[in-house]
């Protein structure tokens, strides 16, 4: 039936073209797009029943959550999903059931809610075709392209940035991310950089472990790293009360206390170049600890 969007088409229709999808919206997904339709919607006029999240967390940003949920009194259902859209020309509802620890729906659960439109907001990659047409390796966890220090990917020359390279919540990020591969970029066509023929090869391995999807860049040539080299990651899950550590080899260099964690606030660490320099390992570890 017509009334199933992605978030993003009824951020076009709403936004871009003045079109509204319809009046009486169920969300499912609540990572930021999906908690910022919900306001939008709303803002136009719309009635937001409910959002429904897989997992038992937000995906989004917890200043979302209260400014785009809690302030107008829509309800987030954690551990649920949809598993029925009813309709035949158009949406009528939708069936909503909570999901065990494996994220199966169990059955009894069942909650009718009646609806015209839903809008699916259920994660985003970072646009690859241009990485792709390049022939640069991708992260099977992002999903853009693997980088190291200088965010130079595995064609030599070619550098990535911003939502291309991993998505991000903050642009502040993605401004300070920019940079760091525009000064690598100009470095490059200098002449600067050492190790360019094989970008991704020699150097120093960045293992993501204990919790940490993921980190970028994956790999360091110590000789190319500024003063500071920032290193950025996910959690894939909500830790309370946690460390994250780095170590160098087998020895922790950095332990720091993190009141929550969640898969959907990008973590960083800093990496010292001098601290980078004189190391007898090939791998630095990011992890999570209990304590
Ligand atoms: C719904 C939503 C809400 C957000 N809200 C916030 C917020 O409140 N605060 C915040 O800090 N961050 C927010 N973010 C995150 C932030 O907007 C993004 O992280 C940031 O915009 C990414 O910047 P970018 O330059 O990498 O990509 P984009 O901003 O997406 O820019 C990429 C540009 O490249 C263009 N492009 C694509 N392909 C080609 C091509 N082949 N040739 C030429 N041009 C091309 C695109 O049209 C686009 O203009 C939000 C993101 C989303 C999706």
């Amino acid at each position: 039936p017509a009334g199933v969007f992605s978030a993003g088409t009824a951020q076009r229709l709403v936004n871009m073209e003045g079109y509204m999808p319809g009046r009486e919206v169920v969300i499912l997904g609540s990572g930021d797009i999906g908690l910022i339709m919900a306001r939008r919607m709303t803002l136009e006029g719309a009635k937001v029943h409910v959002v429904a999240e897989l997992q038992p967390y937000s995906g989004g940003l917890k200043r979302n959550i209260v400014q785009c949920l809690d302030d107008f009194g829509i309800p987030l259902k954690l551990s649920h999903t949809v598993t029925e859209i009813h309709g035949k020309d158009r949406v009528t509802g939708v069936t909503i059931s909570a999901v065990d620890d494996k994220l199966k729906p169990i059955p009894g659960t069942e909650e009718y809610y009646s609806c015209d439109t839903l809008l699916l907001s259920v994660g985003l990659i970072p646009e690859n075709e241009l990485t792709l047409g390049a022939g640069a390796p991708l992260s099977r966890v992002t999903n853009g392209p693997v980088v190291n220090e200088s965010l130079e990917t595995g064609v030599p020359g070619i550098f990535a940035c911003g939502n291309v390279l991993h998505v991000h919540d903050l642009v502040d990020y993605v401004s300070e991310e920019a940079a760091q591969a525009g000064r690598a970029a100009a470095k490059y066509v200098q002449g600067g950089n050492k190790e360019t023929a094989e970008p991704l090869s020699g150097g120093i391995k960045l293992e993501a472990k204990g919790g940490v999807r993921y980190t970028v860049p994956s790999i360091i040539h110590p000789e190319n790293v500024p003063d500071t080299l920032t290193v950025r990651f996910r959690v894939g899950g909500i830790y309370k009360n946690s460390f994250i550590s780095v170590y160098f080899g087998d020895q922790r260099v950095q332990h720091r206390k993190k009141t929550v964690m969640a898969p959907g606030e990008m973590e960083q660490v800093l990496l010292k170049k001098a601290d980078l320099q004189n190391i007898d390992f090939d791998t630095v570890t990011v992890t999570v600890e209990a304590e």
